[in-house]
């Protein structure tokens, strides 16, 4: 029989390479192939899955929605399952966090919410110029590709990426040049050439870039030199959002308040296409359907979403859980470092890895590990990181498995001879 996601389907396809089984069923941190070998998923959608695969506190609501004769395609109409989401999101997440956003429903994707926020930066400022990082990942379209910095990715434009520039992002000289040395000048100078820019985008943990998490202190230099000079500042949550740092907004514990915030992949929660733009309400100067899209706000993506919100964010149990679950997952990953010269942390909450000395190790690493049934993904221009997103909900039995098929991973790697066949 020939295989058809080979002769049928585009050759762009690529997690489906490193992981070439076909997955039939899926619960919490695990999937299952249709071979029945069962994998432990420390992928989980690339983030797309903080609360786990088919979180029966989720399955629940949605098949009770769609069994129920509700609306689920709705355009930006109105529905009760929107207004739900809507009530939720502002009581459990902005109120509590004392943050001022209107809600942008952008299209269901993470590039869209990119495109929705650049968009709109431009538009308030009447400025064309956006600044974004060294290894930023903000999506494949091209607005989103123009402030990306991975080469080949850009490459595939096929067309110039215009109005935008990379600064360096935090320690990307090692910590031998004073932060925001370059951009606090040539703001300041008026002979520098360089536009003044709309907005300034970024990350706060590189998710696709090689893990670099930025300092607490690095955030808030950047959030009040952007306000000294009347830049917009957005960050884009879509990865390193919905509690995959430890808090539901990874800015939380920096203290700083963002102009504009990118939200998609968990916030359906249940790995349902879902986006979110947020920005302050003075920003709000879009014309009705300006910014239009068939789906905008998509019913059974709501009804998740808000369940989801009310599982896991209704008080800080869940979050007081998760700074134990982050505690443990990184003295493991420690432990497993220290066996190898060289190697170290990146990263911050459960959006972290080993970054490796040469650029080999960390692909064998997630290659073994997928062998003896653990799906890790590296990051990285270099693919140099191999990169740990369980699912938030992970246990602490499953995480020690994890864990150990990493460290055994990592010793056949890059052991020596005596460890690896110890
Ligand atoms: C995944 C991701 C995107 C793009 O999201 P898509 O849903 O793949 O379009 C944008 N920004 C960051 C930080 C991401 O991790």
């Amino acid at each position: 029989m020939s295989n058809i996601f080979e002769t049928l389907e585009s050759e762009v396809r690529s997690y489906c390479r490193s992981w070439p089984v076909v997955f039939t069923h899926a619960k919490g941190a695990t999937q299952t192939s249709e071979d029945g070998t069962e994998y432990l998923d420390f992928f989980s959608g690339a983030g797309a899955l903080n609360y786990g695969h088919n979180n029966p506190a989720l399955t629940k609501p949605l098949l009770d929605y769609l069994s129920s004769g509700a609306v689920v395609h709705s355009m930006d109409m109105m529905t009760p399952a929107k207004r739900e989401f809507l009530v939720t999101f502002q009581e459990l997440i902005l109120k509590p966090r004392h943050l001022d956003y209107k809600v942008m429903f952008p299209g269901p994707t993470g590039t869209n919410t990119v495109e929705a926020a650049l968009k709109l930066a431009r538009k308030v400022t009447g400025r064309q110029h956006i600044l974004s990082f060294t290894n930023a990942f903000h999506g494949m379209t091209l607005g989103s590709l123009s402030v990306t910095g991975n080469s080949l990715k850009r490459k595939g434009a096929g067309i110039p990426l215009t109005n935008s520039s990379k600064i360096p992002y935090d320690d990307y000289f090692d910590g031998t040049t004073a932060d925001f040395m370059w951009l606090e000048r040539v703001l300041e100078d008026s002979g520098s050439g360089v536009d003044k820019p709309a907005a300034v985008i970024v990350e706060t943990v590189q998710g696709e870039g090689g893990l670099r998490a930025a300092r607490i202190e690095w955030l808030r230099s950047l959030a009040a030199l952007l306000k000294r000079h009347d830049i917009l500042l957005i960050v884009d949550d879509v990865q390193a959002g919905c509690g995959r740092t430890g808090t539901f907004f990874s800015f939380e514990e920096a203290g700083i308040e963002p102009d504009i915030v990118c939200v998609s992949k968990s916030i359906s929660g249940y790995g349902l296409p879902m986006a979110l733009t947020l920005f302050r309400p003075e920003l709000d100067v879009w014309e009705p359907g300006e910014h239009n899209g068939t789906f905008r706000g998509h019913n059974p993506a709501f009804v998740t979403a808000t369940a989801a919100l009310r599982t896991y964010w209704a008080d800080d149990k869940f979050q007081q859980q998760l700074a134990g679950t982050i505690e443990t997952l990184h003295r493991g990953l420690e432990e497993i470092a220290g066996t190898v010269e060289g190697a170290g942390l990146r990263g911050r909450g459960l959006l972290v890895g080993i970054i490796f000395p040469d650029l080999e190790t960390a692909s064998k690493v997630a290659a073994e590990a997928f062998a003896n049934g653990l799906l890790v993904e590296t990051s990285g221009p270099d693919d140099e990181v191999v990169k740990l997103m369980p699912p938030l909900t992970v246990t602490d039995e499953e995480l020690g498995r994890g864990l150990a098929i990493l460290a055994a991973a990592v010793r056949t790697v890059a052991g020596t001879p005596a460890l690896a066949s110890a």
